[in-house]
């Protein structure tokens, strides 16, 4: 009489556990038909264990990823194994709000979920246990995190001053089309350029203005080009821009387009007017150069004899 007792006593004890534990537990037979559902299930879900007893998992939810879970559960039944899922293969099981007191928002709950077979006294699967984690602060942290590294590679990638791509990152881009070239067939070229006599803007003015000559020169640049286009700042006052399914004739419109909006702009800077102008080198893609440092060079090469001729124009590369 006192063992049962004990007994008694003893699942008592259990149960309260089982109920009180800071983990969901929802232990279902064979047909998927819900025995136990805990405290746990109960807040988050709102729904009172007593309305569920006995009634199928799928039929009272059926947002739940039903193939998905029935096909672990059935493998949990059949091969007496646990069964995992994280919340980055699945971000939850069960839809619950998780508030979070420091942001003060509610976010979905992430979940981690562990499916354990219960054998009878038999000895057979007759239950499984469908146990799921609390997972909301380590994905939140793990999110934050990858957001915080991937704004630092776009710090790495981006100049300070006009937010174009640096030089390395540029460049990087600039053999990637390369590579492509071949492959795509579709032809596209390379503007360099270089504002003229910037050093004289840096004496008249000072060095603040031009920064901000600077800034305006890139503002015009991403104005001028189309959306696809890859622009970077190149040195000081040095640009360039891969212009993508554009041939060479194309590049010398935009060469064009871009120097007479850069010489009919007036910078305002502590009440001085500044006016400047850029001279522009253009190479478009060829099948036979030898890597992209020369696709660069020539482009280069092109701005030089802008700068040689006069300043203030567009040359277009063309081969000795
Ligand atoms: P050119 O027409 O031949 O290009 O003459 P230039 O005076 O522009 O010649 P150069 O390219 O030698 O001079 C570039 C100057 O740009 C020198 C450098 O002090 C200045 N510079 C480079 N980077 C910056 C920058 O970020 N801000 C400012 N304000 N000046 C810079
Ligand atoms: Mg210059
Ligand atoms: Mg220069």
């Amino acid at each position: 009489m006192s063992s049962l007792n004990d007994d008694i006593s003893e699942m008592h004890l259990l149960l309260g556990i089982i109920h009180n534990v800071d983990v969901g537990l929802v232990v279902l037979d064979r047909d998927y038909r819900i025995k136990i559902w805990n405290h746990f299930m109960w807040n988050h879900s709102g729904i009172n264990p007593f309305t569920l007893t006995d009634k199928n998992l799928f039929e009272e939810f059926p947002e739940l990823p039903v193939k998905w879970l029935e096909k672990k559960l059935d493998t949990v039944f059949l091969l007496n194994n646990r069964a995992f899922s994280s919340w980055q293969q699945r971000p939850y099981i069960v839809r619950f709000n998780s508030y979070n007191p420091i942001t003060g928002r509610s976010d979905t709950m992430f979940q981690n979920m562990t499916i354990f077979p219960l054998t009878g006294i038999s000895g057979e699967v007759e239950h499984v246990c469908l146990m799921l984690y609390d997972a909301t602060d380590a994905a939140l942290d793990e999110q934050a995190l990858q957001s915080a590294n991937e704004e630092l590679d776009r710090l790495g990638r981006t100049d300070g001053l006009t937010g174009l791509y640096n030089r390395r990152a540029w460049e990087h881009h600039l053999e990637n089309e390369f590579k492509r070239f071949p492959r795509s067939g579709k032809p596209r070229t390379l503007v360099m350029f270089d504002i003229d006599h910037f050093k004289k803007v840096n004496d008249t003015y000072g060095h603040q203005a031009g920064d901000e000559v600077i800034r305006i020169t890139s503002a015009l640049l991403q104005e001028t080009k189309r959306e696809i286009d890859i622009a970077g700042r190149y040195g000081g006052e040095e640009f360039c821009v891969i212009l993508l399914d554009t041939d060479c004739q194309g590049g010398r419109i935009f060469a064009e387009r871009l120097r007479q909006a850069v010489e009919a702009t007036r910078v305002n800077y502590d009440g001085q007017e500044i006016r400047f102008r850029i001279s522009l080198g253009v190479a478009e893609i060829r099948a036979d150069l030898a890597n992209h440092s020369v696709w660069l060079e020539q482009a280069d090469k092109a701005l030089y004899q802008s700068k040689e001729g006069g300043r203030n124009r567009t040359t277009l590369y063309t081969p000795e």
